[in-house]
């Protein structure tokens, strides 16, 4: 009957954390509202149903963005729709039987694609099993501000944007305004629910309770500068008169485990933490007091939801370069590749710049939706509703019939 648990199945890529990061996000949240009404599966279809290059994404994806010209082009040259929809056709084509039995596995009631390249595919096989109609489709989209045109798609119920830039894309991509709803990006609940205060935090996560801390990190992969601005801060957060330091420094590398241990082997002047994949990244971020990360979408909006200013030192070609204006422009941060100038710029965070750590913080939280995540399952929990009673969408039809014979 219509009060039978519905299935939620969310696509994902493991390529960086951010696809990963959402996915879980929206898990969570609508655990937390709905409880038992939804079952929800988080899945790369792609890497295990599908052959290359569909299975290989997350691997090239770290090989491309090691080789940034390399990525630039891939991004660039498969902008123009045609180019894309050609090159997903093709793939399309070659693995619709998997995808198909893929998606169809999971006997989803509501689809939810958390990435750029996983909309054509799954909508061409609703279309292919007449159930356009009756599962429901959604993207939400990842990137802050400057997106790659394969997220929009006009046969979609909804696409969330997480922001009115990339919303304004989306129309002039061919959708319609009923399609198009602006929440922010889905960040973990466990941010927005967050109520620890800082000295409880810094306790907690063994630091010192007194000197202001710098959260130095570089997404999921660990990428960016990292290691130099470790250094040169190490050595610039120290007040030379008096020989002490006047910062701490907490230094997350992600999966990056060969920057991990070079710079545990590494001497300090100040307190140093040098740590590998955290999966509570909201006890770091809340027990700091400003950041230094590349421009990855899911951890600039987890900073903003912890006041944080922040240091943009790097971005990804295509994707993430829009990110940078949305922070500076908005007074929560700056931007710079020099490890010299953002260890400069700390440095006067916590000694004579006190006053812009301070205005930087309260523009940071200005820019915050914690409630991004709540919004949008609620929204598609109301879609759901509409549609009624959804069961007996006709899921394998066929293995039924032949167990009635
Ligand atoms: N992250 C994490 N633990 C780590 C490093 C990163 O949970 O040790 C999370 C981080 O909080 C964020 C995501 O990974 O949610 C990174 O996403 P982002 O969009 O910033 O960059 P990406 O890694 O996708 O390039």
């Amino acid at each position: 009957g219509a009060e039978r648990t519905k299935n939620v199945l969310i696509l994902m890529s493991d390529t960086g954390g951010g696809h990963r990061a959402s996915a879980e996000a929206i898990r969570n949240a609508f655990q937390i509202e709905f409880g038992d009404e939804y079952r929800i599966f988080v899945k790369d279809v792609w890497k295990e149903y599908t052959g290359w290059p569909l299975n290989d994404l997350e691997r090239s994806y770290k090989f491309m963005v090691k080789h940034v010209q390399l990525w630039k082009v891939a991004f660039h040259s498969t902008y123009p729709r045609w180019i894309h929809s050609f090159y997903l056709a093709a793939i399309a084509a070659y693995y619709a039987k998997e995808v198909e039995a893929g998606l169809m596995e999971y006997k989803p009631d509501i689809i939810i694609s958390v990435h750029p390249l996983m909309q054509h595919i799954p909508l061409w096989v609703l279309k292919w099993q007449g159930l356009q109609k009756k599962v429901i489709f959604a993207t939400v989209i990842t990137d802050l501000n400057s997106c790659h045109p394969t997220w929009f798609h006009p046969g979609v119920n909804r696409c969330y944007c997480p922001s009115q830039e990339v919303a304004k894309r989306a129309l002039i991509d061919g959708l319609e305004e009923s399609q198009v709803r602006v929440f922010g990006l889905p960040i973990r609940p466990s941010f927005a629910r967050a109520v620890l205060s800082k000295d409880q935090l810094r306790e907690e996560l063994e630091m010192d309770p007194d000197l202001p801390a710098v959260l130095l990190m570089g997404g999921g992969e660990g990428m960016g500068p990292v290691k130099k601005t470790a250094l040169v801060l190490g050595e610039s957060l120290v007040d030379k008169e008096l020989d002490k330091p006047i910062g701490q420094l907490i230094i997350i590398c992600g999966r990056n485990k060969t920057l991990a241990s070079s710079l545990e082997t590494e001497q300090w002047k100040i307190p140093v933490k040098v740590r590998g994949f955290e999966t509570q990244m909201e006890k770091w971020m809340g027990a700091c007091d400003c950041i230094i990360t590349k421009a990855g979408p899911g951890t600039i909006a987890e900073a903003l939801i912890r006041g944080l200013p922040i240091i943009l030192n790097d971005y990804i070609p295509g994707q993430e370069k829009g990110n940078v204006p949305y922070v500076v422009d908005n007074g929560a941060g700056v931007f710079t590749r020099s490890p010299k100038e953002t260890a400069r710029i700390v440095t006067e965070w916590f000694s004579t710049k006190k006053d812009e750590l301070k205005r930087m913080s309260d523009n940071s939280l200005k820019l915050a939706q914690p409630e991004a995540v709540f919004n949008i399952v609620k929204d598609i929990h109301e879609l759901a509703c509409q549609r009624g009673p959804l069961a007996n969408i006709p899921y394998m039809l066929t293995s039924s019939f032949t167990s009635i014979i």
